[in-house]
């Protein structure tokens, strides 16, 4: 370190552009530029002892702030930067000429003399130019006396500004320090107090280095031996401080000013040092909770593999991976679900949004892309047998299913319609639709549409949702695992559109065969093809089914069965497929027809066979207990044979003629007890009937019963379970004339019976009601018409005809005839207008023992549809008029008709 100088009289000077070398400090310059490759080779390299040289600080005129003093000359100078490694490179001062002629730069007035410590030779290539690089230390300042910028390189006449450490005296125009005046800067108590203050910070800077990087103790040593306006330098020398700062610096030729200088950069130094800790350290304080998290994570993977333990997350992705790559996936979604699978890697399981992709990664991977069971070379009459096998009757039915699997077998990608069976709830529509699957060796997924409001149970919640879910369809064909099953949407005519979306509309998407191959779930957001399932839908009543819908679908209503029917029904199919489901067989339980039809007549009244079912699996339950408390007596007869098995062991023993006698010994325990019950099966009677199924629900006598009195008519309507019976009951009060109407009723049928009532009252005189047409029947009375049973909302035109029924019976006295049932709407003027549903009506008075049935003349033609066995069993009675009606409704006939006829 700078060890005594002696300066000359006039130095060789090298321009740093915008850049100073202060006293103490090190650097490594490139020297490119004519001018400078001169002054190198002539005062540096050409000399045996190391040389001197002169750098002077030099400034674009632009860049001139308030500069003391400057000399401005036209000349190239030397520029460089510093870079981490403290190499400095110049540009070509003839670039700076080059780049604007006049461009002006400003000379400082003090610079530095540096010593030479290394230098290098090198030829530039292709261009073949000599370059050097120069290590220079600098020195101490110097005040420019006269600047020579003429010749090769610039050379000035200087004075030194800076005393030695060896007490030359160094003299300049503006300062002279002797010896001892330095030694008596040294001894000013403000000096003292600077250079306290001085040492005090850059310790504290030295050890926030020293922390970090562990080389503070070369420079603790320098502190201790070098002087402080030295060490102001060599500090401030290696800080990034401004251009402005460095010449400020360079300026500070009294080493009172210039450590106060030094003191002001290092505590600025070591602020912005502890403020960019305190920001690293908040950043890493966020960090470390999650990197700590995965620092664990990733010890309990080496751990779990080192045990071989193979369920942590990477095996569990790799699996779901290979489970994806085996579902195959179009291309397309393939690059979708990679995509996806990439982000889940990238996440912690901790993580929110992990799970949620986990989990719609695994609905890809499930999903049957090209899955699809095998179908079989259909055999249509194996499929025929199947249908008989499954169902009896039907016969219409079975014949339109069998043309339908036609069609199929000789264009396999057919787009047919989609079969839809209409019906009551147990008429078979769902039995059906498995058996087609069945039929062509397919798999069969039901999914249920009652009551689905939301749009989204179709088509499933997007992503974004908390608890999304795909749609019922996708989740249906996920559970099935093929792209090809029968799918059947069951319930089809129950859905409703709300708030939430119309769920038929996105139904049409699925049963459009020009849509569904790329179907739109909002939960898989990605098409899938539905094209290859085949859709068959149920529907209790084709009414509520949107047309849109219902014009893509091929009906076939299922009308119920008659009481016959049902009894070859429960015989054939239900009677042994109920003991099987109870582990029973006919040598347990022997259900007699009469009890069966008893079932039916007593304890069922439905469209269906749902309910006789139950009834029969109730019998079944029950037998089950008899069996089961009767296997308990039969245990005692093992024991029997456990005493004399080691007995026949002992003779099995002694000889092997003795194994004769073991084999019917051997028969087991089972076959006994087989034996035992078939020799007394459990067979059904009317008692245990009651017992097991309770008292008789409904009698062929309930119509005679509720009709006994005047007032009372009996209607037909039609609900979603079928046709029904229904009793209308009219009753005069004391009053005031009103009408008042109980039982659950719509504006349509309340409308139905004010005309009703204004139709009677019209007629008086004619149905003889009362003496003289001016008689009101309402004076003095109110009219209450009630609809059993109360709790059943009730709607509808066709109770018209009933209404008028049984107000003339009110009026007249008289008694409906209890045999007949009536349906019809009627108008004010008393014409009989054709309702709906009279096959399942018909059916329905079938079931409750009705004889005779009215219906509107128009509705003749729906008769073609009612079984035969069933049209055989009933009158059927036209009506046009309302008179026609009562005619066939009264015994002896309506009571106008008897006024005429006695007139006549
Ligand atoms: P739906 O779907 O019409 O409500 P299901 O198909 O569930 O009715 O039928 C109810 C029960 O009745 C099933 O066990 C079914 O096998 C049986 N069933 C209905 N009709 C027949 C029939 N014609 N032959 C045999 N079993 C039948």
């Amino acid at each position: 370190m700078a060890e005594s100088v002696e300066l000359p009289g006039r130095l060789a000077i090298l321009p740093f552009r915008n850049k100073v070398l202060l006293p103490g400090a090190f650097i490594r310059i490139r020297c490119t530029s004519q001018s400078s490759v001169k002054l190198v080779e002539q005062e540096l390299w050409q000399r045996e002892e190391k040389g001197l040289i002169g750098i002077l600080p030099v400034q674009d005129a632009a860049e001139t702030t308030s500069m003391d003093s400057m000399l401005s000359q036209g000349v190239g100078s030397e520029s460089c930067e510093r870079s981490s490694n403290a190499q400095v490179s110049t540009s070509d001062a003839h670039k700076v000429d080059g780049k604007n002629p006049s461009e002006v730069i400003h000379w400082h007035n003090r610079g530095v003399a540096a010593r030479a410590l290394h230098l290098s030779r090198g030829v530039e290539k292709p261009s073949g130019r000599v370059t050097y690089i120069v290590v220079l230390e600098g020195l101490c300042r110097f005040n420019i006396e006269e600047l020579n910028t003429r010749g090769p390189y610039c050379t000035a006449k200087i004075s030194p500004l800076e005393m030695t450490k060896s007490g030359y005296f160094l003299i300049s125009i503006f300062y002279l320090l002797t010896c001892s005046e330095m030694e008596q800067v040294e001894q000013d108590p403000d000096f003292v107090t600077l250079s306290r203050q001085f040492k005090a910070i850059a310790m504290e800077l030295i050890s926030i280095l020293e922390q970090k990087q562990k080389t503070g103790g070369r420079i603790k040593v320098l502190l201790e031996t070098l002087p402080f306006h030295k060490l102001a330098d060599i500090f401030v020398a290696s800080f990034e401080i401004s251009f402005e700062e460095q010449l400020c610096m360079l300026d500070s030729v009294d080493p009172k000013v210039r450590l106060s200088k030094a003191t002001e950069l290092v505590d600025r130094h070591l602020q912005s040092i502890r403020v960019a800790e305190k920001i690293t350290q908040k950043v890493e304080g966020q960090l470390s909770k999650s990197q700590k998290e995965y620092l664990l994570r990733q010890q309990m993977r080496a751990i779990k593999e080192e045990l071989g333990d193979n369920d942590d997350d990477e095996d569990d992705l790799a699996s779901l991976e290979r489970k994806m790559q085996n579902a195959g996936m179009p291309s397309n979604i393939w690059k979708h679900a990679q995509r996806e699978l990439r982000r889940l890697k990238k996440m912690q399981p901790q993580q929110p949004g992990y799970n949620s992709s986990r989990v719609y990664l695994d609905l890809l991977a499930d999903l049957p892309w090209q899955k699809a069971s095998e179908e079989q070379e259909m055999d249509l009459k194996a499929a025929k047998d199947h249908l008989d096998c499954d169902h009896y009757g039907l016969v219409k039915i079975k014949q339109r299913i069998i043309e339908y699997l036609a069609v199929r077998k000789l264009k396999p990608d057919a787009r047919g319609p989609v079969l839809c069976f209409v019906g009551p709830p147990g008429v078979g529509k769902t039995s059906l639709a498995s058996s087609i699957a069945a039929a062509l060796g397919r798999k069969f997924i039901r999914i249920s549409l009652g009551g689905v409001k939301d749009e989204a149970d179709i088509r499933g919640h997007r992503r974004t949702y908390i608890g999304s879910m795909p749609g019922r369809l996708i989740d249906g064909l996920k559970r099935v695992g093929v792209c090809n099953p029968v799918m059947l949407l069951d319930e089809i005519d129950k859905t409703g559109s709300d708030v939430r979306g119309d769920p038929a509309s996105a139904l049409l998407e699925v049963l459009d065969p020009e849509q569904n191959k790329s179907f739109n779930d909002h939960y898989l957001n990605v098409p899938f093809d539905l094209s290859k399932v085949i859709f068959v839908a149920t529907a209790n009543r084709m009414q509520p089914i949107p047309p849109p819908l219902l014009d893509r679908m091929e009906v076939i209503e299922l009308p119920g069965y008659i009481a016959e029917e049902k009894l070859r029904i429960a015989m054939q199919h239900l009677i042994p497929r109920v003991l099987d489901q109870h582990g029973l067989s006919s040598a347990f339980l022997q259900i007699p027809e009469d009890m069966v039809k008893l079932v039916i007549q007593r304890y069922t009244r439905e469209a269906g066979v749902r309910n006789l079912e139950r009834n029969l699996a109730a019998l079944a339950r029950a037998a089950a207990v008899r069996v089961a408390e009767r296997e308990q007596a039969v245990s005692v007869s093992k024991d029997v044979h456990k005493i004399t098995s080691p007995l026949l062991d002992s003779r099995l023993a002694e000889g092997a003629e003795m194994e004769m006698e073991v084999i019917p010994i051997g028969v087991n325990n089972h076959e006994i007890s087989n034996a035992f019950r078939i020799a007394s099966p459990l067979v059904v009677d009317e008692a245990m009937l009651e017992k097991i199924l309770g008292p008789p629900r409904f009698d062929d006598r309930e119509a005679a019963d509720r009709v006994a009195t005047p007032g009372v008519s009996v209607g037909l309507v039609w609900t979603a379970f079928g046709g029904e019976v229904q009793f209308v009951e009219a009753t005069s009060v004391v009053g005031n004339g009103e009408l008042h109407l109980t039982g659950q009723l719509g504006d349509v049928i309340k409308e139905s019976a004010q005309i009703a009532l204004t139709w009677v009252r019209a007629r008086v005189a004619d149905l003889k009601l009362a003496a003289a047409e001016e008689t009101d029947l309402l004076q003095g009375k109110d009219i209450h018409i009630h609809f059993p049973a109360g709790a059943v909302p009730k709607d509808g035109p066709s109770a018209g005809v009933t209404l008028v029924t049984a107000l003339v019976s009110l009026f007249s006295q008289k008694n409906v005839r209890a045999d007949t049932a009536m349906t019809g709407e009627m108008t004010l003027r008393g014409l009989v207008l054709p309702v709906g549903g009279v096959k399942d009506k018909v059916l329905a008075a079938h079931r409750y023992g009705i004889k005779r049935v009215i219906l509107p003349e128009r509705n003749l033609k729906d008769l073609v549809e009612v079984p035969a066995a069933v049209l055989s069993s009933l009158e059927i009675l036209v009506a046009k008029r309302m008179e026609d009606v009562l005619e066939h409704a009264f015994d002896g006939g309506c009571p106008w008709r008897q006024h005429q006829h006695s007139k006549l």
